[in-house]
């Protein structure tokens, strides 16, 4: 068993219709001045009201910041960091996907942080504690309520990069399943593909702990009976389930690690913008079947967290199995191939490669790889 330290500061409030008690939990904190982060579409639906009512309701002044776009860009954060410091703002609220809770994290660092983004956009640099984040998660998938990471767009080198500080990690996550129930169903699909992405590689790769394989391996359990139920039926118990393995593969990466997967998915989200769920789910496949060889037995340990039988089997091939099992999953909810995205270049694989070996993940993948074995990978996936 190897070292290692595990410490989740974030408290966790989970539960139908909690979205209602930020106010309350916001004023136990004596804030005087809450930015709010989100974007036009969670305005739309009518899932900030529900935050800003309880606010009013409990006599906590804000202000609302709704410019966050997907794969969150510096330039957005830098925009509502300014807005924040002018306004005075002592407590930062996301209401969102992982875009709007990374530009949170972000705004909540700058806030105390009298310096300009590129100087904290670096690994354990955020050298004064954050302003208090609440997070309220409305998609299941990145885990990012309770995380110490912030994946921000590089707009002018066109790539991902993260922030990492164990700082950043969000004071509260007020997770309420409801939220889910009005999901559009591409965006479900692609957002819990995402998390089984977290869970399976938080569990396989090289910094996994028994205790983020705990969480891991229960993550992967409820995505393989719920995310077609949630997509299909929209159950509140599958919605329940889905929330709650978005939280705990969160918990399994963030004190292990994300490994190839995500750095093929952020080289072309980088690149291309496309929906971060969708790069994860496009890859997947493709990289746990190149990853089997490395650790069979952990790679058996998914196939039977998602129920596959065994029977009949050496473990070899049920580890195999699981790959055409996240094949069909992907398949029935609706992702498209990387070809079928239709802007993928290519001639672009090798620059592509280059970007994914100095992902900060990449020495953490199940089994080794280098440039050559990421070019390969892209063509592996072009091809299906
Ligand atoms: P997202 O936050 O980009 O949201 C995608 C779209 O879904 C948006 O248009 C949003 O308006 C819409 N949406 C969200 N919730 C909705 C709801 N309840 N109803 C209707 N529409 C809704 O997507 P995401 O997949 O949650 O986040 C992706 C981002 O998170 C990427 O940038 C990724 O790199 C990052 N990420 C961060 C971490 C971390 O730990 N910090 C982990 C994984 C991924």
């Amino acid at each position: 068993m190897k070292d290692f330290s595990f410490n989740l500061s974030t408290r966790i409030e989970f539960g139908k219709g909690y979205v209602t008690k930020a106010g309350e939990i916001i004023k136990e904190f004596g804030a005087q001045k809450v930015i709010v982060i989100t974007d036009k579409g969670l305005i739309k639906a009518g899932i900030v009201a529900k935050v800003t009512d309880s606010l009013q309701a409990s006599g906590v002044e804000y202000i609302i910041y709704d410019g966050v776009q997907p794969n969150p860009k510096d330039v957005d954060c830098i925009a509502a960091g300014d807005m924040a410091r002018e306004y005075g703002a002592d407590f930062v609220v996301a209401i969102g996907g992982g875009s709007s809770m990374d530009t949170a994290k972000a705004v909540a660092a700058l806030i105390t942080n009298p310096v300009a983004l590129p100087e904290i956009m670096k690994p354990y640099k955020v050298p004064i504690a954050p302003a208090p984040l609440l997070c309220v998660p409305t998609t299941a998938g990145t885990g990012s309520e309770v995380t110490s990471f912030a994946v921000i767009t590089l707009t002018e080198e066109q790539r991902k990069s993260c922030m990492f500080d164990d700082k950043l990690r969000p004071e509260i996550a007020l997770i309420d399943p409801e939220l889910l129930l009005g999901v559009p169903g591409p965006i479900i699909a692609s957002t819990g593909i995402d998390a089984l992405t977290h869970a399976i590689e938080a569990y396989t790769c090289k910094l996994a702990t028994p205790i983020t394989d705990a969480f891991a391996l229960h993550a992967i359990r409820y995505i393989g009976r719920s995310l077609r139920t949630l997509m299909y039926e929209r159950t509140y118990e599958s919605a329940e389930e889905m929330m709650m393995a978005s939280l705990m593969a969160g918990i399994a990466f963030g004190f292990s690690d994300i490994a190839s997967v995500h750095a093929l998915a952020e080289a072309i989200g980088g690149y291309y913008d496309t929906p971060h769920g969708v790069a994860n789910s496009i890859f997947l496949p493709v990289v746990f079947e190149y990853d089997i060889p490395a650790n069979v037995e952990k790679h058996k340990d998914v196939a039977l967290a998602l129920d596959i039988d065994p029977v009949g089997k050496s473990d070899r091939e049920i580890a195999q199995a699981a790959v055409e099992w996240i094949e069909t999953l992907s398949k029935d909810v609706g992702i498209p191939t990387l070809k079928e995205l239709g802007y993928i270049e290519p001639e672009r694989f090798e620059q592509f490669a280059d970007v994914c070996m100095i992902n900060v993940s990449t020495p953490s993948n199940a089994r080794a790889v280098d440039k050559q074995a990421y070019i390969d990978l892209f063509k592996k996936t072009y091809k299906k």
